[in-house]
């Protein structure tokens, strides 16, 4: 057996080196706003986002996605470069991230669940309704399309609580965004003893998205229409959630939706496929990673980012991308 020559081992640890070169890092954000009420975890405080974009500013170099599929589809995947995410479309969005990322001129794109433009996440009502009545229903029943929802609560359970959440959560996911205001409007009567809800925050308004459309820093795209994991949905399901969604975005904005992100970050075999023959050029999950000269166009990973301040941000942002 002949062994490699040195030239041949140099040549090859040159190419191992530049497969595992790190390349750009898509940052995933939710809301940038201080809740005292967060379960999710989906806040950023304005002042830590501040801090964050000072950092991005002087530390790395800004990126949009259509400029990190292009390097992909040229082969190459630029070092030390991010680009910024935003799902589901509050209106924190709007009112204080884009303001912050003006101040410091950085793009992002903002994925927007178009079900839900103009009015509140389903998630929050339900979390607000579970979680402030006085006492809970003794069952509930819901049949709504195909799906069912069947709960019966235990006598002296600490976990009611937690257990009918976590169901309510599986079983609103799988439903269209009419199916889900359906499902609402039965809930709420069951859970007459909760508090009003007002802990919720509201969607961005068409009028926003518009005017963030129109704002060069900013590219609009698709996060589905009834925020399902396309995944656990018919291909049927998937292709009408994401060509709906992106022809509704076309329309408020006047402009060409190619991206989306996945909601839940939950992807299928076909879904790749079916946003390509949609007219969608780059799709983002929430897979954690950074991107390779390897990434699929349409699966791109992520890093969420939580509410840290700048020292902790440069830390965690350093060991991604070294
Ligand atoms: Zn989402």
């Amino acid at each position: 057996m002949k062994l490699p020559g040195r030239r041949t081992l140099f040549r090859a640890a040159g190419w191992a080196r530049a497969m595992m070169r790190p390349g750009p890092a898509i940052l995933g954000y939710h809301r940038i706003a201080t809740s005292e009420w967060d379960p999710q975890h989906l806040c950023v405080s304005k002042e830590n986002f501040a801090q964050q974009l000072e950092v991005l500013r002087k530390n790395v170099r800004p990126l949009s996605l259509r400029q990190i599929n292009r390097s992909l589809a040229e082969g190459r995947v630029p070092a030390r470069s991010v680009a910024i995410t935003f799902d589901d479309g509050y209106i924190d969005t709007y009112e204080d991230a884009v303001p912050l990322l003006k101040q410091q001129e950085l793009s992002a794109t903002v994925f927007v669940i178009t079900g839900t433009i103009g009015g509140c996440y389903w998630w929050y009502e339900v979390q607000n309704l579970v979680e402030t009545a006085n006492e809970l229903p003794e069952r509930i029943d819901l049949s709504i399309g195909g799906e069912s929802f069947r709960w019966t609560r235990h006598a002296r359970d600490a976990r009611n609580r937690r257990s009918l959440l976590k169901g309510l959560g599986g079983f609103f996911q799988l439903l269209p965004f009419s199916d889900q205001q359906i499902a609402l409007d039965e809930l709420r009567p069951l859970f007459a003893s909760s508090t009003k809800n007002n802990r919720t925050s509201r969607a961005m308004s068409a009028e926003q998205i518009a005017e963030l459309g129109a704002c060069e820093l900013i590219d609009i795209g698709s996060h589905t229409v009834s925020h399902q994991p396309l995944g656990r949905v018919s291909t049927e399901q998937q292709s009408d959630e994401l060509m709906q969604s992106k022809k509704a975005l076309e329309e408020i904005t006047g402009q060409p939706v190619r991206s989306f992100s996945y909601p839940h970050g939950i992807t299928s075999a076909d879904s790749p496929r079916i946003a390509r023959e949609l007219g969608y050029t780059v799709g983002c999950t929430s897979r954690e990673g950074v991107v390779s000269s390897s990434s699929n166009p349409y699966l791109l990973p992520r890093l969420w980012v939580g509410n840290w301040d700048g020292e902790r941000f440069a830390k965690w942002l350093r060991l991604w991308l070294r």
